[in-house]
């Protein structure tokens, strides 16, 4: 008799994190559908999470390590990458090598990254494509709260009377929290939905107001909803005084901010904007949900403070309902922050300036060469490796070639690189052709591990599939080229239950302050000691996880407590700006982003021929009347240039566009045809603060071909 088993897991693609049901007959995953039981997308899943069957097979994998481009053994590979490894490090020192990371693999994977990197090699050189997607925000939340702390949870978004989505397409970029939304809506019609963004997206299909802006102005918005806050005495004046800091300095700041100032420098109507900041003060129940649109700017970092401003200063954080909310991209972006894994932190939410924690770190690890500065982030770090100052850069799951900003200049880092390692399951990725060593990474349905969504939640990604003979978990792959390194102690895990066990004890290790509480807001250490069949059963939980929480917290902030020294959230004062660059009166802004159905750059839904139905091809999404202008019929080949990069794709016209701008899905590469990299077109301009490239807002020049 044929049995059928169900196994439960996680979705691989967004950072909603919805729990997936599979149904494996005979070693074959036959199905998928939602699960009723996780409570994040409670048995829904969106057109990309419904098509994960059909992304499983081994056709197109990696399937050998390969040296040169021919097939070795694992033991050789292991040895040889850790033997160039060690000769580059005595050569050249520790910063002379780098791994650049993934939003995708799983928080044990990261762990281990981050370790060898960190405390045993000696370089903060470890950085990852979440880089691209949240690293604003992280930053947002440390300088208001004093942690990268997500206050609230997705059940905020429907208990809200008022959501605002800034700088998000939920409806497309995160499908199933779109839906939730929708549903709270058709259930409560007198819920309030705003979107503010420079398209006309799919988002808008549910919203009551849509503010076009001014690509780039959101700064002043915020500023602006501050100052009308303040002047119309809509304010929560307990709360400032009880858990906030730098008021007056924020009242100051935003003086001439007023709501005409604000519509001429945002390019919206006063009246849209009055009905915004009338709904903002009048409605305690709102949540702020932003995403890549505020984050992908070289002022995020400001924007994303101007969001919390608004709604610390009128007290709507840490109330069911109420919160500013930073959705990330991908599966594990959050996961990756927990464990450190960005050049500028540490693990476990300690600093990487902060003597105290690496002094915790030094001895919890007993690491001999633990870091004491900041590594390159990604744009810098390809820049090193360009030069010459980077000799080895080890690549894991992603495809910076396509994905990066400048997209040609990291062709041509890594072409003169004295030594590129690659681990990925693709066998085609454009990023593959650079690689001196290849090694065959295990996937999802292989894959053993955890992931922590957007609301903080710690799900299993759980194995069901067999992998191909010679594809190996990341974690293991870094574990063994570790013992090679001669870190054999450090990193001898039998399973990511191990690292998951070590993980958790870090992140409760020394966490108190001098009143008695917890220092650091992310503690898992109710965990820390769980047998390996509690963490193979473990349920969806938020963390933290300790004696306080020993089943998880919706909300944070909620006792009005902050990690800062003095316990009290900041206000940041800003000063807004628009996009590095303006374009000149022949130009258009270049706006990339993702579509409904692909993810990133579509290694896997790729192989899914019904997410190519939905749209097929690359295109160039334009306004009516600048197509008209410019000669351009629908559906006719358009080339965008900039700096001698050219893309070419058809175009689509469309009202959803601002005249000025046009949109370019982020996810084809030059498999599918040449000049087809959108990402190759946008500048290497980045938030100072926090690293995150500006790939909403590039000038280039059009003309139909
Ligand atoms: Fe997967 Fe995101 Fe879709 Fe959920 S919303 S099924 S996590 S892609």
């Amino acid at each position: 008799m044929i049995t059928t088993e169900t196994i439960k897991t996680t979705c691989p693609y967004c950072g909603v994190g919805c729990g997936v049901d599979t149904k494996v007959q005979q070693g074959n995953l036959i199905a998928v559908s939602g699960s009723k039981e996780h409570p994040t997308n409670q048995g829904r899943l969106c057109v990309k999470g419904s098509a994960l069957a059909e992304t499983v097979s081994h056709q197109g994998r990696l399937l050998s390590p390969k040296i040169a481009n021919k097939n070795v053994d694992w033991n050789t590979a292991y040895s040889h990458v850790a033997n160039k490894l060690s000769d580059i490090i005595e050569k050249h020192g520790p910063d002379a090598v780098a791994m650049y990371v993934s939003g995708q693999i799983l928080t044990e994977d990261y762990y281990v990254a981050n370790k060898l990197m960190k405390g045993f090699i000696g370089t903060a050189n470890l950085d990852t494509n979440s880089r691209l997607c949240m690293s604003s925000a992280v930053a947002a939340h440390k300088r208001a709260f004093g942690s990268d702390t997500v206050p609230g949870c997705y059940e905020d978004i429907e208990l809200a009377d008022l959501v605002i989505l800034t700088g998000s397409n939920l409806a497309w970029a995160h499908p199933i929290i779109y839906q939730r939304l929708a549903k709270a809506k058709a259930e409560r019609p007198d819920m309030k939905i705003i979107v503010i963004d420079p398209r006309k997206t799919a988002s808008c299909d549910i919203a009551d107001l849509h503010l076009p802006l001014k690509p780039g102005s959101d700064g002043f918005l915020f500023n602006g909803l501050t100052h009308y806050l303040i002047a119309s005495n809509k304010i929560d004046q307990t709360f400032i005084d009880l858990h906030c800091e730098g008021f007056e300095d924020l009242s100051e700041n935003v003086q001439q901010q007023t709501l005409v100032q604000t519509a001429l420098d945002c390019d919206v109507s006063e009246e849209s904007l009055k009905t915004l900041y009338h709904w903002f003060a009048s409605n305690e129940r709102t949540v702020t949900l932003f995403s890549q649109g505020i984050n992908q700017s070289s002022s995020g970092v400001d924007k994303g403070n101007a969001i919390i401003n608004c709604h610390l200063i009128s007290g709507k954080i840490g109330k069911p309902g109420a919160t500013p909310f930073s959705i990330t991209g991908q599966p594990n972006a959050m996961g990756g922050r927990e464990v450190g894994g960005l050049a500028n932190q540490l693990a476990a939410h300690m600093e990487l300036n902060n003597p105290n924690s690496l002094n915790k770190v030094k001895r919890f690890w007993n690491a001999p060469n633990l870091v004491q500065k900041e590594g390159l982030k990604a744009v810098d770090m390809f820049d090193a490796v360009g030069n010459g100052q980077i000799k080895a850069i080890w690549i894991i799951a992603t495809n910076p070639v396509v994905s990066m900003p400048d997209a040609d200049k990291i062709k041509q880092a890594l072409a003169h690189c004295d030594l590129v390692i690659v681990s990925d399951s693709s066998d085609s990725t454009d990023t593959l052709q650079f690689a001196d060593v290849c090694l065959p990474a295990t996937t999802w349905g292989e894959k053993d591990g955890t992931t922590t969504n957007s609301e903080r939640r710690i799900s299993r990604q759980r194995r069901f599939l067999t992998p191909p003979k010679k594809a190996q978990d990341d974690w293991k792959i870094i574990c063994e080229v570790a013992k090679r390194m001669g870190f054999n102690e450090a990193f001898n895990f039998a399973s990511s239950a191990d690292i998951f066990r070590e993980h958790a004890a870090l992140s409760g290790f020394e966490n108190t302050n001098t009143r008695g509480n917890n220092e650091r807001d992310f503690d898992i250490s109710g965990l820390a000691e769980i047998s390996n069949l509690e963490y193979q059963n473990l349920e969806p939980i938020q963390w933290p996880i300790n004696s306080t929480y020993p089943k998880g917290r919706k909300r944070f902030f909620d006792d009005g407590q902050f990690y800062t020294a003095s316990n009290k959230a900041h206000f940041i004062t800003i000063t807004p700006r628009l996009p590095t660059y303006a374009a000149d009166c022949d130009q258009l802004i270049l706006n990339t982003g993702r579509i409904r159905d692909q993810w990133h750059t579509m290694t896997r839904t790729g192989k899914a021929h019904r997410l190519l139905e939905h749209i097929a091809t690359p295109q160039i999404e334009i306004h009516p009347d600048t197509a008209a202008k410019l000669l351009i019929k629908n559906t006719s080949l358009v080339s965008l240039k900039d700096r001698g990069i050219e893309y070419i794709a058809r175009a689509n016209i469309s009202d959803s566009q601002r005249k000025d701008s046009v949109f370019v899905p982020m996810h084809w590469s030059d498999e599918f045809a040449s000049h087809a990299r959108a990402n190759s077109l946008v500048r290497p301009i980045q938030d100072t603060l926090s690293g995150q490239p500006e790939f909403k807002h590039s000038p280039v020049t059009i003309k139909p071909l």
